[in-house]
């Protein structure tokens, strides 16, 4: 009798660890984090309308909740004089990767300001050929695969097109660089949006403005 009370007692211990054990490790091991919470960055004075669209865009294609932070000036350290006054998106990116709520998982810097980067030779630190033009080489985006932060600039988008071409191509802008911080690279697929010719106007035109099914069931 002494016996089997004693192994009710440790079948009973066990019994307890295992009920403790189990919500601790699915809090640390966060088996469902749930989907990432988007926020839309807007930098100086830009139209409602475009946040609008990028707030929206990115809620269509990706199925995500996104929220609009109020508007903050641009940040003087991401100015540049190199070829012409204007800014550097890749120190955008890195002030926005300090300067967000951390109550968000991914954050979309837009602006409508001109910004650049420099381009370097494939897999170096060279620049690319001609060095005048790609040491400060203006960009429609830039954002860190699997990061947390993009930026996207609306500046170029506008030239001698109808408002309907522009919000288009700034819908497939922003999605491409939330691609990127989704964690996909440059996909070798013609028509998907994360091909890098993507970076080109021309091939944003022609795009279907979706993702391969690869990249897809790689999110
Ligand atoms: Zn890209
Ligand atoms: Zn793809």
């Amino acid at each position: 009798m002494k016996r089997f009370f004693g192994i009710v007692f440790v079948l009973g211990l066990i019994g307890c660890a295992v009920l403790i054990f189990i919500p601790k490790t699915r809090k640390i091991v966060g088996i469902d984090p749930g989907p990432p919470l988007i926020g839309v960055q807007p930098f100086g004075n830009i139209s409602d309308r475009e946040v609008d669209s990028v707030q929206q865009s990115i809620q269509d294609m990706y199925g995500f909740e996104v929220v609009v932070l109020a508007p903050v000036e641009m940040p003087e350290m991401a100015y540049t004089e190199i070829r012409y006054p204007r800014y550097r998106a890749d120190s955008l990116l890195h002030w926005l990767t300090y300067h967000h709520p951390d109550s968000l998982d991914i954050v979309v810097g837009l602006t409508n300001q001109d910004f650049s980067i420099t381009k370097y030779k494939e897999g170096t630190r060279e620049i690319k050929d001609p060095e005048w033009m790609y040491k400060d080489f203006g960009i429609f985006g830039l954002g860190t695969v699997g990061g947390s932060c993009c930026v996207v600039s609306s500046n170029r988008l506008h030239k001698n097109v109808s408002d309907k071409t522009f919000y288009k191509r700034l819908m497939r802008i922003t999605c491409h660089e939330v691609g990127h911080v989704l964690g996909l690279r440059h996909c070798p697929e013609a028509n998907c949006l994360m091909n890098d010719a993507n970076e080109s106007i021309k091939t944003i035109d022609n795009s279907t403005g979706d993702l391969c099914e690869a990249c897809w069931a790689n999110i």
